[in-house]
């Protein structure tokens, strides 16, 4: 009986799995080094081939890119970009000019642009290098005409995969099959790349960051993961497997029972009602979702509209903020002006190479120097604000000083008089604010905001000076920690003390074991993942006010 190996991980997206373990075929680097050693021949002729390899790989993942949708849809994106860019290319077409074999030149460029990629800072760069490894490998694959290993068809009689890697790629993630492969570890990445993005998009339990060691576990190797509690069993015995599946149907059934009362309203213990919003990033994902469970939609991300080639313009954004109004059917919407910047590169508009792009030019502060950019999207709000009969919020994000609040209000004024003035049907909607910053919480009843909406992803960040997509301070990212609770706790007083409407709509508003700290700082409306609704609702209903003998 082979040895049991428990190993740890950090949960990347949530769930639990039992299956085979399949590793992630290491031959793949060999395979680019012996390419790599290929014999130089005539340059123009290597050109060529070279050239031919992209084209191929830009079909390849042009077809792999057709019908799918954001986030995949981006990542993609960047690699066909970077497929098209002459200046990518022209270092590697140097070097065979100077004698080289196309794959060796090839190689040796996007290691070198790899080995930059990983070594970088932040977080979301270190990611791209797999999107390169991946380019990489397509290119090679077409020069040498050798077929990727990748995914491994499953051993396992049963075909449910447990994938295991070192590193994985976006589109290896996308290739697959998720009918077989019920979950994926890695022993590299972090919680904020962009596999562990698009997994928590298909719903796949993931963990990274795992130990080393589960590279060295056999495929064919029955595993258990379990992302919930940040661990793969490879080999587990008997008596494990039975409690793991135990506690996975004890799991699937709860979840089934939460979701039987997903569609009623949410009251506390003691009777307290708390809204339970929505927060949507791309209006694609609400297709087939029902939307009785919701109260509205209490975050709305307009950056999933600015990924394409040029913003888009007044009509499309009309069009897409229609959905989401014609979605929630005369309940509230509170659609967030683009919050470009930060973590949110948007082609075009944000700035590259600052020092600290979480404390740069971000959100609303970009207004001045795209003005037509916003004033578009405040043209198209104040369209959209006719259909919403009233219900429709605007806020702005990542706000310090109450002269940015008069500003947006000021600037929406203007914008929506000019249209008046032309006739055109519009109206001035509900204007808010997130409240991000601890600036903005300890001075919260300064701002003139009809609503404030809590954003404690950012807030967190910042008031812990931990990144929010760094694993490596995500033990000081902590939503429980006493100066977040009282900044909250401010932040709610200071809106009831202005008559003004307070939510919380970051991630932690979703997160059922955080919710009762929500709760005990005031808060009575939240905006939540699409897919935690049914488990926050439950959460609200367990949860009764302290009375002041109990605290
Ligand atoms: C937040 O910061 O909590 C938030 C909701 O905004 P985003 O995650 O888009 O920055
Ligand atoms: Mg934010």
């Amino acid at each position: 009986m082979a040895r049991e190996m428990r190993l740890s991980g950090v949960a990347a997206s949530a769930g639990m799995a039992a299956g085979t373990l399949v590793q992630h075929d290491v031959g793949r680097l060999e395979f680019a080094a012996d390419a790599a050693a290929g014999r130089p021949t005539d340059p123009a002729h290597e050109r060529q081939r070279l050239r031919q390899a992209v084209d191929k790989a830009r079909a390849a993942i042009a077809d792999l890119s057709a019908g799918i949708e954001a986030p995949a849809a981006d990542i993609m994106e960047f690699q066909l970009a970077l497929l098209e860019d002459a200046d990518f290319l022209s270092p590697a077409i140097n070097a065979i000019d100077s004698g080289a074999a196309a794959a060796g030149a090839w190689s040796a460029m996007v290691d070198a642009e790899i080995a930059d990629y990983a070594a970088a800072a932040d977080p979301n760069m270190a990611a791209k290098a797999d999107d390169l490894a991946d380019i990489r490998a397509r290119v090679l694959e077409a020069l040498c005409g050798k077929p990727r290993a990748l995914p491994p068809s499953p051993p396992a009689s049963d075909g449910d995969v447990i994938y295991a890697a070192g590193r994985m790629t976006p589109s290896e993630f996308l290739a697959c099959d998720p009918a077989s492969v019920k979950a994926v570890a890695i022993s590299g990445g972090s919680p904020g790349s962009h596999v562990a993005i698009l997994a928590r998009a298909r719903g796949m339990p993931m963990l990274v960051n795992c130990d080393r060691e589960l590279l060295d576990a056999p495929s064919g190797a029955g595993a258990l993961l379990d992302a919930d509690r940040g661990c793969i069993i490879v080999h587990p015995d008997k008596p494990q497997r039975a409690a793991f599946q135990r506690r996975f149907a004890r799991y699937q059934n709860q979840r089934k029972q939460t979701g039987k009362r997903a569609n009623e309203a949410a009251f506390t213990a003691d009777r307290e009602r708390v809204a339970v919003y929505a927060n949507v990033d791309d209006p694609s994902l609400l297709a087939g979702v029902d939307a009785a469970p919701f109260d509205g939609i209490g975050l709305a991300r307009t950056e999933f509209l600015f990924h394409g080639d040029a913003p888009p313009d007044e009509d499309a954004q009309l069009a897409a903020y229609r959905e989401l109004i014609n979605w929630t059917d005369g309940r509230p919407v509170t659609i967030r002006i683009l919050d470009a910047g930060g973590d949110k590169a948007v082609r075009g508009v944000t700035v590259h190479h600052e020092t600290n792009p979480f404390l740069g030019l971000r959100g609303w502060r970009l207004y001045e120097s795209h003005p037509e950019l916003f004033d578009t999207q405040l043209r198209a709000l104040a369209r959209a604000a006719v259909d919403a009969s009233g219900q429709l919020k605007v806020m702005i994000p990542m706000v310090t000083r109450p002269a940015e609040m008069a500003k947006f209000r000021a600037r929406f004024a203007e914008v929506v008089a000019a249209m008046q003035a032309n006739g055109a049907a519009c109206a001035l909607p509900a204007l808010g604010m997130m409240v991000e910053t601890p600036a903005a919480a300890l001075d919260a009843e300064s701002f003139d905001a009809d609503f404030y909406s809590v954003g404690s992803n950012d807030l967190i960040q910042y008031t812990l000076a931990a990144a929010r997509d760094d694993p490596r301070v995500a033990h000081l990212n902590d939503p429980r920690a006493p100066a977040v609770c009282k900044l909250i706790r401010m932040t709610v007083e200071a809106a009831r003390a202005r008559g003004a409407g307070i939510s919380v709509c970051g991630d932690m508003a979703s997160d059922p074991g955080l919710l009762p700290l929500l709760l005990e700082a005031g808060v009575r409306e939240v905006s939540v993942a699409i897919a935690g609704v049914a488990a926050v609702k439950q959460a609200v209903r367990q949860w009764r006010a302290r009375t002041d003998d109990a605290k």
